[in-house]
């Protein structure tokens, strides 16, 4: 067995072993694999051991890689979710390329997603990323802000508002982690509140996986435990 399908199984029993420590059902807990930095060949044995969804931030890297794929193992059919940042000129690709967008934190780019989602292909599923206190990125909508973006987002015809995305700056205990993703439930649970039918809190990577859980995650994205450590050299 490669060390990305036993990364890929050790996660799965992880994610599975918290999920019921917390009552929840292991399949309420997505796992988006992280491949960002990996080349085609990881995505390919990830895919072979049964991960169906990857997650990528650079666009040009995930074009390619996604071309690569095809290339090698065109039977393949995957999921693309881009969770990097993203300029308002570079709209278009993600539109055309992508399953689900996480990272959305202006109405601009969300007005150019819907405008640029080819007509042949569903919504675009759409999270919006929120800059919950002290978020690391400092990117996202700040949470006074959210319940009008998300109404106005809502509406775009080519979208599907799926929920919320955070990425919280790292804390030292899992006490201090659970802190920031519950914050990010309640700021879903009052769009509920609000009519919005919303499925989705994308929280929790490597090293807050459990947290994330435990407050509520629908999808956790995972790089370094599937994939090891990444070299941005490379
Ligand atoms: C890189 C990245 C991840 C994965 O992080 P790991 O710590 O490697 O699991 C998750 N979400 C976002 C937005 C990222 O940029």
């Amino acid at each position: 067995m490669s060390s990305i399908s036993r990364n890929l199984q050790a996660v799965n029993e992880r994610i599975a072993a918290m999920a019921r420590a917390v009552s929840r059902h292991a399949d309420e807990v997505r796992l988006l694999a992280v491949s960002k930095t990996f080349g085609a060949d990881a995505v390919i044995e990830a895919a072979d051991a049964g991960q169906h969804a990857f997650g990528e931030n650079y666009l040009q890297e995930a074009l390619d890689k996604m071309d690569a794929v095809k290339a090698k193992r065109p039977e393949l059919l995957l999921e693309w979710h881009f969770i990097g940042p993203i300029q308002s000129n570079k709209t278009r690709p993600i539109a055309e390329h992508f399953d689900w967008v996480h990272s959305v934190d202006r109405e601009k780019i969300a007005q150019r997603l819907s405008d640029q989602r080819p007509a042949h292909l569903p919504p675009l599923n759409i999270c919006l990323q929120v800059n919950i206190s002290g978020e690391a990125t400092k990117s996202g909508v700040s949470p006074s802000d959210l319940v009008d973006i998300a109404q106005r987002i809502a509406a775009l015809p080519r979208l599907r508002l799926r929920g919320l995305m955070a990425i919280p700056e790292p804390a030292a205990d899992s006490h201090a982690q659970r802190e920031p993703h519950r914050q990010l439930r309640i700021l879903r649970d009052s769009l509920r509140a609000r009519g919005m039918d919303l499925d989705t809190l994308s929280m929790g990577m490597s090293s807050d996986l459990d947290a994330a859980i435990a407050e509520g995650a629908t999808i956790v994205r995972i790089g370094t435990a599937i994939f090891g450590q990444r070299d941005y050299a490379k």
